[in-house]
């Protein structure tokens, strides 16, 4: 959904001109000023999306200092680890938020019922499309605004990633939706400081050598010198789960 009343531009008119502008403006502002401009346009009609790693607690950070009451969801897969979901709890607590769980239609029972057992060891991108995929494509309809925490430095496949996108999420039904990717300019450095001087709670995970988080069956610690997101799907070329790429290049 894309409510054109709230938006400086039609999807009619040039969209990709007026976003990439509209998205060069925003490049160089602090994160508050980026995240003020998103509530004061849109409201409770941006959502910021979470797997709780460092860059998107940063974010919350802002936004609950801020007071700007951003929805928060993250999606469960029933494959998260189990320091992950004490994670969600203790941020809960400290924030004082309700971050909303999006979970999958099947349970891992009834998926490996009907697609196999432990269908991430054989089909990964069928599962991630059944898991994380089509879940956050129902969240996404309901909402004009996806907050990320996708920073450029993270991988070679984000290195070119604008702060606002506009992405199709639902070829069948032609909707869009805006992405606002707020922390693409924040080092990994920058996050860990930040989360440090706040004395924000971050995963342990992160202490045993991991560094991108996701499910626990395709998420392994990474060596010194690789890219952040080297320990996922280790043994696969698969490189991103799809929810950042099931839509295609953002425009
Ligand atoms: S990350 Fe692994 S376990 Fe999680 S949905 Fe994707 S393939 Fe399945």
């Amino acid at each position: 959904m894309l409510r054109t009343d709230k938006m400086a531009f039609t999807l009619d008119s040039k969209p990709q001109l007026d976003v990439r502008d509209l998205s060069d403006s925003l490049d160089n502002k602090s994160l508050e000023d980026v995240l003020s401009w998103c509530w004061d346009t849109f409201g409770k009609g941006a959502a910021i999306g979470t797997s709780f790693q460092g860059s998107g607690l940063v974010i919350i950070d802002h936004a609950r200092k801020a007071n700007l009451d951003f929805p928060i969801f993250t999606i469960e897969t029933g494959l998260l680890f189990p320091e992950t979901l004490a994670l969600k709890q203790r941020l809960e607590n400290l924030w004082e938020v309700d971050i909303e769980s999006i979970r999958p239609e099947q349970t891992i029972e009834e998926q490996a019922d009907t697609m196999g057992k432990e269908l991430w060891k054989t089909r990964p991108e069928t599962c991630c499309q059944m898991r994380k995929v089509l879940p956050l494509q129902s969240k996404l309809a309901t909402l004009d605004v996806w907050i990320t925490g996708i920073r450029r430095g993270q991988s070679e496949e984000r290195k070119n990633t604008g702060i606002l996108e506009l992405y199709q999420f639902d070829k069948l039904r032609g909707n869009y939706i805006l992405k606002l990717n707020p922390m693409v300019n924040w080092s990994r450095e920058d996050v860990w400081q930040y989360l440090q001087e706040e004395q924000i709670p971050y995963n342990e995970l992160h202490d045993r050598g991991y560094r991108s988080i996701g499910c626990w069956p395709c998420t392994k610690p990474v060596g010194e010198g690789q890219d952040e997101r080297a320990g996922r799907w280790e043994g696969f070329e698969k490189t991103e789960c799809g929810i950042h790429t099931f839509l295609g290049q953002g425009i």
